[in-house]
């Protein structure tokens, strides 16, 4: 019999048989894999740039709940409860981001007789303000960073409070998350410029522009405990991940255990975590975040850690707990809300090996890791297994869109111990491919292979106190890459030829032949140009027999492959292998041992006059609002001078001089929104360096 509707008993803890997930991308696919299986049925919720995305796909059914924007959508807490009414579900759960902690809506969850799969309201509002949740935890004898969190907001007060804590300060917003609204202020001077960002970021990311200061630790580890607790006081923690690898204060490579923990300092950290959770009547899943000096991980002072704040929900690196834990937290928090008790104990919660999460981002590394949008036209990756999770939410086809996070995916590996969960997940980077936007690929690749990674010598300024090597200056492609790239190209002339021929009147016609007949002497070699980041690489084809002989940088190489859609059997000289080339207009994308390579190949028939010049114009480098203007017309500039702030996915982006020179012209005002690749800024040559 279907059981109906706001009829289960919660003390005999009946579980849901149908959940809303009201999310989107790989948290509502992953939530729905473990419904699944536990025999609950799903229903997805979707809006108009989503109605045929994997996570609707994933689930049993599904509901419209508005346009593109989540503010129209995805945060429409009403929209997405009578999404949950007519579907008869008994129960949402949230995921992570959008609605997951925002207390009003589980009020309103619970108030149209469902239950929302997470905390209680009250504990959600607890730990809603960083602020308030310091306040909290100083009480419960949890320690805190130092710094000020009180009401009084003006201008000068928060200066005299950053003086009297001593610089450096992070200005963080009330409301924070994401890292928006977060601000280092290294002296003095530079505190009211850091003040006025931070809140602008505020106001935009939480409509709340009120902020605290801490002291700004340099350099430390952040490490954070995740958290269960049931609706019958049981609560317990499944140890700690170590999230200290981060970009733009926002994780990348998150762990589980973090790297030199001692068994004292986890019960510590753990026993004030469980405390932290008590505090506020918890009941569900949560993270309770701590920040440690990276040298006291695994020093003495086992009680060298502040409490940062709470996240009253499942995190986006749960995963690596679960590797570690043998555990499902999505089964665990659909058990609690359905009012059961804890599955396990304490002291038999298992930790097993090392389990490490790679978060692959449609961005732009070298371009401060700038989102990047667009259409997905080639995705593959390793197969998963029982050591490698790929938990995605998107295929081959989808878009990034601008209206949401640019998380392609993320890679969950896990080993015995730390050396061979870092093996492979070298191994799950080098297999993952993508074509069509950005990624961070080939960046988390030189991250992972670093020495100070490798080592586990974590702390959160990692990523800048190794800069150079991991963003290292561009080297010609391989003769290889280049071998490879060309002969994927004689193969698809190839094939195009014999179609063209086949749907041609005159099959014979000498057009289509593009074979061994018209490559098969030096006076008929074909030359291939392909160039990358703005320099020619010729390669000169030509055919002998059922080879092609390749001169590339002077040297001349036997070569064929075999061709199985994009993936490449190739033979070059004595050795064989395979790689992957995607085409997408004229850009090559070339995959081969673990690497990828972005070549352009140049138009044979393209002239090579004069390129018209649009040095000096500064374009948009994506569509955004202009938050700030800084400099006026005929204002001189040096290079690297800020010039505009755009604000685009909730982020502000500094447009800055790429040469100095003179302000000429500037195209739009603050408050206008601006297109992808608009002119912004116009400056004159005459250079101020
Ligand atoms: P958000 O909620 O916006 O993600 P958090 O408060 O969780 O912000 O902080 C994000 C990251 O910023 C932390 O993981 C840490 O790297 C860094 N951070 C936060 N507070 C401090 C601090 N007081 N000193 C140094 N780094 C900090």
């Amino acid at each position: 019999m279907r059981m109906r509707p706001n009829r289960r008993n919660r003390d005999t803890g009946t579980m849901f048989d149908k959940i809303l997930i009201a999310n989107r991308g790989e948290i509502a696919c992953r939530i729905a894999r473990t419904s699944r299986r536990m025999g609950v049925r799903t229903v997805a919720v979707y809006s108009d740039a989503d109605a045929a995305a994997l996570h609707v796909a994933s689930c049993d059914e599904a509901y419209r709940v508005g346009p593109a924007p989540p503010r129209e959508s995805y945060l429409d807490g009403k929209a997405i409860i009578a999404a949950a009414r007519a579907s008869g579900a008994q129960a949402i759960h949230p995921g992570y981001g959008f609605l997951s902690e925002n207390a009003d809506f589980a009020a309103a969850v619970a108030a149209a007789g469902l239950v929302f799969v997470g905390p209680p309201p009250a504990a959600i509002r607890a730990m809603g303000s960083k602020a308030e949740a310091k306040t909290i935890m100083a009480k419960a004898g949890v320690p805190v960073v130092p710094g000020y969190h009180g009401s009084d907001q003006k201008d000068a007060s928060l200066l005299a409070q950053a003086d009297a804590i001593g610089y450096p300060v992070l200005i963080k917003a009330w409301a924070g998350g994401g890292g928006k609204g977060m601000r280092i202020v290294e002296r003095h001077d530079a505190f009211d410029a850091a003040l006025g960002a931070a809140r602008r970021e505020a106001q935009a990311s939480f409509g709340d522009d009120r902020v605290l200061l801490e002291k700004y630790l340099t350099e430390p580890r952040h490490i954070e405990l995740q958290v269960f607790a049931d609706a019958h006081g049981g609560c317990v923690h499944l140890f700690e991940r170590d999230c200290s690898v981060q970009r733009r204060h926002q994780k990348i490579l998150e762990e589980a255990p973090a790297p030199g923990m001692t068994p004292a300092r986890r019960a510590l950290m753990g026993a004030a975590a469980v405390a932290a959770a008590k505090a506020i009547g918890y009941v569900g899943a949560g993270t309770v975040e701590f920040i440690v000096p990276s040298e006291a991980v695994s020093g003495k002072a086992i009680d060298a850690f502040y409490f940062m704040e709470m996240n009253t929900r499942l995190q986006v690196e749960h995963p690596v707990t679960e590797m570690i834990t043998g555990q499902d937290l999505v089964e665990w928090q659909l058990r609690t809300a359905a009012g059961e008790r804890l599955p396990l104990e304490q002291e038999d919660i298992p930790l097993r090996g090392h389990a490490i999460e790679a978060r692959i981002y449609a961005e732009d590394p070298d371009r401060d890791f700038l989102p990047s949008i667009g259409r997905i036209v080639h995705l593959r990756t390793a197969p998963p297994s029982e050591h490698l999770r790929v938990e995605t939410g998107v295929r081959s086809g989808d878009e990034i869109s601008r209206f949401y996070d640019p998380m392609i995916a993320k890679l969950v590996v896990h080993g015995e111990d730390r050396v061979v969960a870092l093996r492979r997940l070298a191994e799950a980077l080098a297999g993952y491919q993508v074509v069509g936007v950005m990624t961070n690929v080939s960046f988390l690749q030189r991250l992972v292979a670093h020495d100070a990674f490798a080592t586990g010598k974590l702390d959160t300024g990692l990523i800048a106190r190794h800069r150079a090597e991991l963003f290292p200056t561009a080297t010609a492609p391989s003769e290889r890459i280049l071998a490879v790239a060309a002969l994927a190209e004689l193969a698809c002339l190839r094939e195009g030829s014999a179609v063209r021929a086949a749907a041609s009147s005159d099959p014979w016609s000498p057009w289509h032949a593009i074979d061994t007949w018209w490559l098969n002497s030096d006076d008929h070699a074909l030359v291939l140009t392909f160039e990358a980041d703005g320099v020619a690489h010729p390669v000169r084809v030509r055919t002998a027999g059922e080879h092609a002989v390749l001169s590339v940088g002077g040297r001349d190489v036997h070569a064929s492959i075999a061709r199985d859609g994009a993936e490449l059997r190739v033979r070059l000289d004595d050795s064989s292998f395979s790689a992957t080339v995607v085409a997408r207009g004229e850009e090559r994308v070339v995959f081969c041992a673990g690497e990828m390579t972005r070549l352009h190949l140049a138009d044979p028939l393209a002239h090579s006059g004069e390129e018209e010049p649009h040095g000096g114009h500064l374009m948009a480098p994506m569509s955004g609002t202009v938050v700030a203007v800084l400099v006026k017309p005929g204002e001189p500039v040096a290079r690297g001078a800020p010039l505009m702030i755009l604000e685009a996915m909730k982020m502000e982006h500094t447009i800055a001089a790429p040469a100095g020179g003179t302000i000429s012209v500037i195209n739009y005002r603050q408050g206008d929104q601006v297109a992808e690749g608009a002119d912004l800024i116009v400056i004159d040559d005459a250079p101020q360096d």
